[in-house]
């Protein structure tokens, strides 16, 4: 017996895999850290330590909040940091 059973819900998927994901961000996590979720799939993906983006895993969700304490930590106590985001390609997903 080999059953098919395609729900529409596949269809984002297969969108995104021909055309890319849609990426918008949905959190700040720091100045060059965000998480990603596509408008499509509702996929969701991170800045990595290269800059680039990644599938969020459970254990980059874990690295992101402990990198997000550390940062609120940060910025409560110094002046806010003079880098832009400009040095950061437009978010490409391998
Ligand atoms: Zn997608």
């Amino acid at each position: 017996m080999n059953t098919i059973n395609q729900k529409p819900a596949f269809i984002p998927k297969v969108y995104c895999n021909i055309f890319g994901h849609d990426f918008k961000i949905s959190r700040n996590v720091t100045l060059h850290v965000k998480e990603y979720k596509c408008k499509t799939c509702k996929q969701q993906a991170t800045t990595n330590s290269n800059g680039k983006l990644t599938i969020l895993t459970p254990k980059f969700r874990e690295i992101n909040n402990t990198l997000e304490k550390v940062y609120n930590r940060r910025t409560a106590r110094l002046a806010p940091p003079i880098f832009t985001e400009s040095d950061l390609g437009p978010p490409i997903i391998a």
